[in-house]
């Protein structure tokens, strides 16, 4: 099986955009990004936050505690976040501009109501998975590239754990907001993840490459061919004379 490049869209549900219970600043801003790299990808696969309305990360679900405050939740540290994508609700449905004619399969997080997860894979305790790894292995994908809500929590945790699973792993700047609840939050989490490993792009790249691939293979054959016919001659300055 050919090696597939999947495209990941992280949470982009309305819940997560302004006017909604937990908005990220400017994150309707990514759909049309969403919708313009699709094409580019042999799949593409959609995440839905995805709590019954007892969840653990509901500050409401705690007397006394207010969104932003921290506690304990079964043995795990939780930010405590305002009642955000419920099940069934309008705040969990996919943003209405999302084109989803291309999504081939959607994965649902955060249903557990003990447990909160950021990550398309497992969540935060790494007790249950999502299904989303065996689905990618399973299609043949080595190369994941990732989108969405927000850059700072689900996009971070869904690539540490790319990751970690061995894929290649790239991320879409322009296609990912943060919340930024301190002011650098996401500069810092992109500058982490390339630490680590994962590509930090732009959705112009990503299409170049995908259009200008058999051009690009085609070109650099014959630049080749040029360089042994003429040993010292820089090729780059060949094509500009
Ligand atoms: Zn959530």
């Amino acid at each position: 099986m050919k090696p597939k490049r999947a495209l990941i869209l992280v949470d982009l549900q309305n819940d997560f955009v302004p006017g909604g219970a937990l908005a990220v600043p400017n994150g309707d801003a990514v759909i049309p990004i969403a919708n313009k790299v699709q094409p580019a990808f042999d799949l593409v696969v959609a995440t839905q936050d995805w709590h019954p309305r007892s969840h653990g990360s509901f500050a409401a679900n705690h007397r006394g505690k207010l969104p932003g405050d921290i506690v304990n939740l079964n043995g795990l540290r939780q930010i405590l976040w305002p009642v955000h994508c419920v099940q069934n609700t309008h705040g969990a449905e996919f943003v209405a501009g999302l084109d989803r004619s291309r999504v081939k399969k959607i994965f649902h997080k955060g249903i557990d109501p003990w447990i909160d997860s950021y990550s398309c894979f497992f969540d935060n305790g790494h007790r249950r998975d999502t299904g989303l790894n065996k689905y990618l292995k399973s299609q043949g994908v080595r190369d994941v590239y990732l989108m969405g809500l927000a850059t700072d929590y689900c996009v971070k945790f869904s690539v540490l754990d790319a990751l970690q699973l061995g894929y290649n792993v790239h991320v879409i700047e322009d296609g990912c907001r943060g919340i930024n609840l301190k002011r650098d939050d996401s500069e810092q989490t992109l500058d982490q993840l390339r630490r680590l490993g994962a590509e930090i792009t732009r959705s112009s790249r990503v299409l170049a490459s995908s259009k200008a691939k058999p051009v690009r293979t085609a070109l650099a054959r014959a630049k080749r061919k040029i360089s042994i016919a003429r040993p010292g001659r820089r090729t780059m300055a060949r094509k500009h004379a």
